[in-house]
């Protein structure tokens, strides 16, 4: 396709509006990638996607401007790479190799063009590296910014890894980020509230590691197909916090989750967090196990297998038997997990703030975390 005759480079004060909907794709469609599995790209009515294994994960995941993303904190890029980012974590969770999304969109007539072919940037950012294409979508008006993603993984020939294989003995592992996309958020809200403390200067675009964290996750997208390969017998992505996340897997398994403290299996990131969240007056504990939205990826794995990289052992699986031995583990935390063998005490962020799903926020609480799958 051939480059728009109006680009938003010649003039970034260009809309949605001023543009026809062949002009419109015509600005962004060229920056998606193709993708290694594609037969038949966009074009025609619809792309082809090989499938040689016989079967295809897919899954789809939604964002809704003012919901789960704010365009005064995210730019279109932003919200392009998060949008890959969660749908991708849910494809490598499974044990598959992901290999294409479309994607959905609506948007008001008066975004900027800018805004749109950073998201396509942002798609692309994440997707092309993995060789995923981005192979098809629509694009509709709307009242906000709504992008809906639906991605496609190969399993290459291994049974999925679910949530429900779990076994006592096991180990319990993590790979990814813990904690950041959390402490991300509370800096963006605490400024927003009007606090000037250290860490951040915040904003859009602002050069911060744990806002960009938050606003740009990124997750180990290529370690669930490793951690498959490597005999994983449950798994999940950590979208809404790795207390809750442990929680489902858990209940899947039919046992109980025992995750070591996070000042033993998160030291450095817990290190690196600890002094933002005591500026803040957050528990840091709070942000490591039920922050959402870092995408790491949870896995239980047989005891004695080497754990693929980037995989770090942060738990046991222990049978359902043990919970009466800890009295009202179970119950306490609806989610048979157990923090270095008793059941989870985090202060800073209550149970009922956290059902919410937006995590403890400093002086000012709310934000754009949702609760996802
Ligand atoms: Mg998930």
């Amino acid at each position: 396709m051939s480059g728009p005759a109006t680009t938003p480079d010649a003039d970034p004060g260009t809309r949605v509006r001023d543009l026809d909907e062949e002009a419109l794709l015509a600005a962004f469609v060229p920056l998606l990638p193709v993708g290694d599995a594609t037969l038949v790209p966009p074009g025609d009515d619809a792309a082809v996607v090989a499938a040689p294994d016989g079967r295809f994960v897919v899954t789809t995941d939604v964002l809704v401007e003012d919901r789960h993303f704010r365009r005064r904190w995210s730019t279109g890029r932003d919200v392009g790479r998060r949008a890959a980012v969660q749908n991708l974590a849910d494809v490598a969770a499974m044990g598959a190799r992901p290999t294409a999304v479309v994607v959905a969109l609506a948007v008001p007539s008066d975004l900027p063009v800018a805004w749109v072919v950073g998201l396509a940037q942002g798609l692309a950012d994440v997707c092309a590296p993995l060789g995923v294409g981005v192979v098809g979508g629509d694009l509709s008006g709307g009242d906000a910014v709504v992008v809906s993603v639906a991605a496609h993984g190969d399993l290459e020939g291994r049974p999925p890894v679910r949530r429900s294989g779990a076994r006592p003995g096991d180990v319990v592992a993590h790979a990814g980020r813990c904690g950041r996309s959390a402490a991300g958020l509370a800096l963006l809200t605490a400024h927003d509230a009007g606090w000037s403390g250290p860490g951040s200067a915040a904003g859009p675009g602002a050069d911060d590691e744990l806002v960009a964290a938050f606003l740009r996750p990124e997750a180990p997208l290529g370690a669930g197909a490793a951690a498959a390969r490597a005999g994983a017998t449950a798994m999940l992505d950590v979208s809404d916090g790795l207390l809750r996340d442990a929680g489902r897997l858990a209940r899947a398994s039919g046992v109980l989750v025992d995750l070591d403290a996070p000042a033993v299996a998160f030291a450095a990131e817990r290190a690196r967090l600890a002094p933002v969240a005591a500026a803040l007056g957050v528990d840091v504990d709070a942000w490591l196990l039920t922050g959402g939205e870092d995408h790491g990826l949870l896995a239980t794995f047989p005891s004695g297998v080497a754990l693929p990289e980037p995989f770090r052992a942060v738990g046991r699986v222990r049978p359902m038997a043990d919970a009466s031995a800890d009295a009202s583990a179970g119950t306490a935390t609806g989610a048979r997990v157990l923090v270095a063998g008793s059941p989870p005490h985090v202060t800073g962020t209550g149970w009922d703030h956290f059902a919410r799903g937006v995590p403890a926020a400093g002086p000012s609480s709310g934000g754009a975390g949702q609760p996802r799958r």
